[in-house]
């Protein structure tokens, strides 16, 4: 039997990189997933016809999870084809790196509307809609939260945030038992890495240098552990930060 059989599962900004490996992994463990996307639609078609293709259940829903009303439709969809939630993904994100001179309300707007208050929000939703039996609550933080590494003071304090919200939601949900876990991945070629320009950089070659492993990471390093904390494997663990790094701290 599939650890995920009959699960439903929502994976937020899942049509590239960390998220679409997240919601094919869960589906090939029998979960029906929710690809959900900004603005690619293509992107998450394609997820979900790879899904499919391989025998599983999925749709592709748009949603900015930065937008309460979006939120809500976003689930209501879920709840509308599925019926019910019992894994949420919250790993929709974006990062920019910029040195103190150059932070702008903007730069810290948008990294914090969508990576501290969208996952808050989408965490809102989905608890609503995890049935009596509870739920897994996976946020996608990262190694940043605690590395800190220089020109990044925004973007590693959304994902300090997403520590911090983790930790309190797993106090405050695990009489329902709902577990809030994070995923801490160290730096992961995906679309995003590649556009910002990081997969080319120096960047690049100083992590690879602090990592035991000696290697930048791929999605699919990361998305089997998603499964496990999805699935009752890790039915005792919540409130944690599972570090997918290489060694990298
Ligand atoms: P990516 O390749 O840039 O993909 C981002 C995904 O998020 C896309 O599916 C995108 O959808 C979606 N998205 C963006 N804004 C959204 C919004 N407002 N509403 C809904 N979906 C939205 O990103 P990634 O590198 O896989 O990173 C994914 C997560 O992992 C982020 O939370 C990031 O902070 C975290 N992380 C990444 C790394 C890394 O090195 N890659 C390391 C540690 C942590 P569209 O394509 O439709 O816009």
């Amino acid at each position: 039997m599939k650890k995920l059989e009959g699960k439903i599962a929502v994976v937020t900004g899942a049509s590239k990189g960390i998220g679409a490996a997240i919601a094919k992994h869960l589906a090939a463990e029998g979960a029906s997933v929710v690809v959900n996307y900004a603005s690619s639609k293509e992107g998450a078609d394609r997820v979900v016809d790879e899904i499919v293709s391989d025998g599983g259940k999925a749709i592709a829903v748009q949603a900015n999870v930065a937008q309460k009303a979006e939120i809500e439709r976003l689930f209501e969809k879920t709840q509308q084809v599925f019926g019910k939630l019992d894994i949420l993904v919250n790993n929709a994100g974006i990062y920019e790196n910029f040195p103190l001179e150059d932070i702008t309300e903007e730069h810290f707007h948008k990294q914090f509307d969508l990576n501290v208050l969208g996952l808050i929000l989408t965490s809102q939703q989905g608890a609503k809609h995890f049935g009596a039996t509870g739920g897994s609550i996976i946020n996608i933080s990262s190694v940043v939260s605690t590395l800190t590494p220089p020109n990044s003071s925004v973007y590693s304090a959304t994902k300090a945030a997403v520590d911090a919200v983790t930790k309190s939601l797993a106090k405050e949900l695990g009489s329902r038992n709902i577990r809030v876990n994070s995923i801490n991945p160290g730096m992961i070629e995906t679309e995003g890495t590649h556009t910002a320009g990081m997969i080319e950089s120096d960047f690049r070659k100083q992590i690879e240098a602090q990592t035991p492993l000696g290697r930048i990471g791929q999605p699919q390093d990361i998305a089997p552990v998603a499964v496990f904390l999805a699935s009752s494997d890790s039915a005792w663990i919540t409130g944690e930060a599972l570090y997918v790094t290489g060694g990298l701290r």
